[in-house]
């Protein structure tokens, strides 16, 4: 059984964990679910970093903070994702960003985003998390020569106009360097990459020893509005609240609240992980050192060697959930995994699992407060609810900060610059919801025929 975003009415706290590498080489720590009635200043919905984050950031400023979550740690993205740290969220590259609204816009945005990077590596030192950090370079590869030229010209454009780190790499480059053959070129930007359950484990123990209630395997089945604050409900509980979070992102159900519902459209990635690669192996694909990869395909797939040797590599998932399994699904990403390292033909795949991104309308995350003032404060006597999502498949690092800007912004402090556009207005909400999968369906089959 598959949770579908658009199609079940909830997250089951009895659905399975996910069958993921990262759940085979990480036992989560049970957490308690809610079973009475509580008050609390601060609800955070979602266990994920975002909401995680959020509650170590409200329990570091004495709030008094509780937060739910439907299933056990690391049911959502959080313990499926690929584990590459990126500086970056949403699909719009700086330049995309800086011709919508400006120069100083995207320079604010990078801010963000490096903030992110930053804050992420704070915490594994200041809490000492032991999450399995490899830092290593990003490479882009590029499959055609016109990729390749796009990618050199971006290359230049972020180290000129935005001072991002990037070198431009020629294909000889990518062979003498990285033993990369069959690319145009490609580029290399700063990266690194860590086990993403073990960041939800860690990131909960921070958020714990801060003072944060948590309750795992308890959905919010229901928000009401108060005359003074919110009541959710859970299945053998309440929560009176005088402030929501909403951190539920791709995992967000149905008919959820008004201030997220239809604003965003929950997409499927898939990853598989294979035997673990013989010395053989490692020679003919170059794949012998902490790299992470994104070729820049139509259908855009990456993929990194894990440090027990094995490969990782994801791509578009299903369109359906109940799709999500399918063998045509593996053969499909295995075959573009053959395609790119034609000497691993035959490898076994150890590990299926697939997870929903968050995308939204117009590429964009947002973390938004409902209920706020104008200005950069909220009243501080108002009930608010706010949400972060929207990170389109790029929440490693990002989703953690957006957390730490929601509860930052929740709190009315001074620190977020509320001018850039992820915090001046809402999620832009989907029109004609229900042909979502249709369209997306006709963008896969197009794919198909232009990448043959
Ligand atoms: C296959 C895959 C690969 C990815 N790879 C990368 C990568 O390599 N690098 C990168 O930067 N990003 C990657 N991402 C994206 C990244 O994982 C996400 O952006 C990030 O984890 C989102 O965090 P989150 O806390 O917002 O959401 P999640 O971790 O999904 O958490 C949402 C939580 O909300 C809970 N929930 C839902 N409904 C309710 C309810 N009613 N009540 C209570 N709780 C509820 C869910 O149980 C879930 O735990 C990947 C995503 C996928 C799916």
């Amino acid at each position: 059984m598959t949770y579908d975003p658009l199609i079940s009415r909830g997250v089951s706290s009895m659905l399975p964990a996910p069958k993921s590498y990262w759940h085979a080489t990480h036992k989560v720590p049970s957490v308690p679910p809610l079973n009475k009635k509580i008050n609390t200043e601060y609800l955070v919905i979602g266990g994920g970093y975002t909401g995680l984050s959020a509650a170590i950031t409200l329990a570091q400023a004495k709030q008094d903070v509780t937060l739910l979550d439907a299933n056990s740690l690391g049911f959502g993205c959080a313990g499926r994702n690929g584990g590459f740290i990126l500086s970056g969220s949403g699909r719009l590259s700086l330049s995309a960003i800086e011709e919508k609204w400006s120069h100083k816009v995207a320079m604010g945005m990078q801010g963000e985003f490096d903030g992110a990077v930053d804050l992420l590596k704070k915490r594994i030192t200041d809490f000492n998390m032991q999450v399995d950090l490899v830092d290593g370079p990003y490479l882009k590869l590029a499959h055609n020569v016109k990729q390749a030229e796009q990618l050199c010209a971006s290359a230049n454009r972020l180290a000129s106009n935005f001072n991002v780190p990037s070198t431009p790499l020629s294909s000889k480059d990518l062979t003498t360097r990285f033993g990369i053959k069959g690319v145009y070129g490609g580029v290399e930007l700063e990266g690194a990459c860590l086990h993403p359950l073990k960041l939800a484990s860690e990131y909960a123990r921070a958020a714990k020893e801060l003072g944060a209630a948590l309750f795992y395997d308890s959905p919010a089945i229901c928000i009401e509005k108060q005359k003074s604050g919110f009541l959710v409900t859970t299945p053998n509980g309440s929560v009176s609240a005088k402030h929501i979070l909403v951190a539920t992102n791709a995992y967000t159900p149905k008919r959820f609240h008004d201030s997220v519902d239809n604003k965003q459209f929950p997409v499927q990635s898939s990853i598989f992980v294979t035997a673990p690669l013989n010395d053989e192996q490692r020679a003919l694909t170059g794949l012998t050192t902490p790299v992470s990869f994104m070729d820049t395909r139509m259908m855009k797939y990456y993929y990194r060697v894990l440090p027990d040797g094995r490969l990782l590599f994801g791509g578009r998932g299903a369109v359906k959930g109940k799709d999500a399994n399918n063998a045509t699904e593996k053969q499909r990403l295995y075959n573009a995994m053959i395609k790119s390292f034609p000497a691993l033909k035959g490898i076994a795949m150890d590990y299926f699992w697939s997870g929903w991104v968050s995308v939204s309308l117009d590429s964009m995350p947002r973390i938004f407060v409902e209920s706020e003032t104008s200005g950069n404060s909220v009243k501080r006597d108002a009930n608010s609810i706010g949400y972060a999502m929207g990170y389109c498949g790029s929440g490693v690092s990002f989703a953690a900060f957006a957390g730490q800007r929601l509860a930052q912004r929740m709190m009315g402090t001074s620190e977020v610059d509320l001018s850039l556009p992820i915090y001046q207005s809402p999620l832009k909400t989907y029109p004609f919801s229900k042909a979502r999968r249709l369209a997306l369906h006709g963008l896969y089959q197009w794919a198909k025929i232009a990448e043959r």
